[in-house]
């Protein structure tokens, strides 16, 4: 029987994932907040690492995302926060990180946040690790 390279973790979460998760009763997935400080000519979104953290996306990733549709240069700096060049206002970057989060994130079959993003060259598949659902999405 061939055996795959499954890390510890993953079938860890996969055990966890089996559990009944209980998000029935009106309960949501509250997306972390975004921490946004101005500085001239700048926009900082301060706990970047926390939230890619939450999402479990790579901080480059929601980088990229978040650049590409502000159609602004930016980097991340030594804390882990995102430095955005030019202003933009918190509901602008809110709108799109919820874009982000609805599109890369959350299962559309079951709602779950439990996912994971898998890259096949051009293709990237949204996985659920809750509901096994398994949902191309459009690539940046
Ligand atoms: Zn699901």
């Amino acid at each position: 029987m061939p055996v795959k390279d499954y890390s510890y973790e993953w079938m860890l979460d996969r055990v966890y994932s089996k559990v009944p998760v209980k998000l029935g009763g009106g309960e949501r997935f509250v997306p972390p907040k975004p921490q946004i400080v101005y500085i001239p000519g700048k926009t900082i979104i301060k706990n970047f690492s926390e939230i890619t953290d939450k999402l479990r996306r790579e901080p480059r990733l929601l980088m990229r995302y978040l650049l590409k549709e502000l159609a602004a240069p930016g980097s991340i700096d030594d804390t882990g926060a995102l430095v955005i060049h030019g202003k933009f206002s918190a509901s602008a970057i809110n709108v799109l990180l919820n874009r982000f989060i609805k599109t890369y994130v959350i299962c559309p079959n079951c709602g779950r946040p439990d996912t994971v993003l898998k890259k096949k060259g051009k293709v990237w598949i949204l996985v659920c690790e809750a509901c096994g659902a398994e949902q191309p999405v459009k690539p940046f």
